[in-house]
């Protein structure tokens, strides 16, 4: 990688992976499906109580009633109500670049189209994507007071305009080039910055949390 800010890096080939993560979503919801799970999208659950066999999920408008049930909320206010002080939602954003030319990308060298990261505590993480442009994002981790969360959220400008100064120190060679996309979303950080899971309702409820913002990859 051709970038000032580097003095040397490290290669893992075996430890990681890349992924694109709608793929991975829409292909976990595919073989969902073939297993005769029926997804309810915009169906929110508002409470859970035990029932004598099993757990009553109360919707908006109705409830469900089922044996089990296995939570992945992420950032959103758990379910489980004891959970809520483990973990808040922290905004993390990204920017990506206009394609790159030939010119462009031979200036940035990357020849093997890694996964990279920084090691700051604050870091930034990037990757090419399929059409060569450079997704970048991290560094700023924004809490809103009393566990914020709203849509509006999702785009925070100073933070794009710190991200592009950023990536402009990391590749002052890219002077210029335009970012075409930029969004952020809510993770689920939690106080002790590492994943914990657990159940709940006598068993009946069973819960993962606190991925930090590591959800797919980890
Ligand atoms: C800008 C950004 C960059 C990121 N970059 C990376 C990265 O490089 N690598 C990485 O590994 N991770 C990254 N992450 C984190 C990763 O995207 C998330 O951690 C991951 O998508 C979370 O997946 P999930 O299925 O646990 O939660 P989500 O995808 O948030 O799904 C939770 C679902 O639960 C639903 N839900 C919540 N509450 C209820 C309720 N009461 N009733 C019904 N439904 C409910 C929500 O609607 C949502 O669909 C990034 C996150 C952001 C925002």
């Amino acid at each position: 990688m051709n970038s000032p800010t580097y003095l040397a890096g490290v290669w893992d080939t075996r430890g990681t992976a890349l992924v694109q993560p709608a793929a991975l979503a829409w292909g976990l919801a595919a073989a969902c499906e073939r297993l005769g799970v029926r997804i309810a999208e915009r169906t929110p659950a508002t409470g859970l109580a035990a029932e004598a066999d099993g757990v009553r999920v109360r919707l908006q408008d109705g409830v469900l009633r089922a044996d089990r049930v296995a939570l992945g909320t992420s950032a959103f206010p758990a379910l489980v109500r004891r959970l809520r002080p483990y973990t808040v939602p922290v905004y993390d954003y990204v920017l990506v670049t206009e394609p790159l030319s030939a010119a462009e990308r031979a200036a940035v060298l990357w020849r093997n189209r890694q996964g990279v990261a920084d090691s700051g505590n604050q870091f930034h993480y990037y990757r090419l994507t399929a059409d060569d442009r450079i997704l970048w994002g991290g560094y700023d981790a924004i809490y809103h007071f009393g566990r914020g969360q709203r849509a509006a959220y999702d785009q925070r400008p100073a933070t794009f305009a710190r991200l592009a100064d950023h990536f402009l120190t990391t590749f002052p060679q890219l002077e210029g080039i335009a970012f075409s996309h930029r969004w952020g979303g809510a993770i689920d950080t939690c106080s002790r910055f590492c994943a914990f899971f657990g159940t709940a309702l006598r068993g009946r409820v069973a819960y993962a949390l606190g991925y930090t913002g590591l959800d797919v990859d980890s």
